[in-house]
């Protein structure tokens, strides 16, 4: 059982919701847990049981970083979106540092999320 953080910008919910859901009978033997907005999402399209933490812009990202610090998140799935500017952008970084710093399996994009998800 891993634990999976789910994040989603939001440009790119639809996204994250539609890989929920195409992969939701493998998702649902796995612990996961969501920034506020996409991890609703995510549990109201898929039925999927997902924790939320705060929304991102209010603190999620840097709750999901302090999980990967502590030893407490087994992979990070983070859809970002390239083209529009995030006012939490500062936490966006933060979080991307930490998942590198701490080797977690970290995706950005559909085709890595295909890729780490089938690895476990
Ligand atoms: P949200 O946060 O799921 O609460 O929208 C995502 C983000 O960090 O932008």
């Amino acid at each position: 059982m891993a634990r999976i953080g789910l994040v989603a910008h939001d440009e790119k919910k639809d996204d994250i919701c539609a890989w929920a859901l195409r992969h939701k009978a493998k998702l649902s033997q796995h612990e996961l847990w969501g920034t506020g907005t996409t991890g609703g999402r995510v549990m109201a399209e898929t039925g999927l049981s997902v924790t939320l933490l705060k929304s991102g812009p209010l603190g999620g990202d840097q709750q999901l970083g302090a999980m990967i610090a502590e030893g407490q998140l087994d992979m990070l799935i983070f859809f970002i979106d390239p083209l529009s500017a995030q006012p939490h952008d500062v936490d966006v970084k933060a979080l991307t540092r930490l998942a590198t710093l701490y080797d977690v399996p970290f995706a950005n994009n559909k085709s890595t999320a295909e890729a780490v998800l089938a690895a476990i």
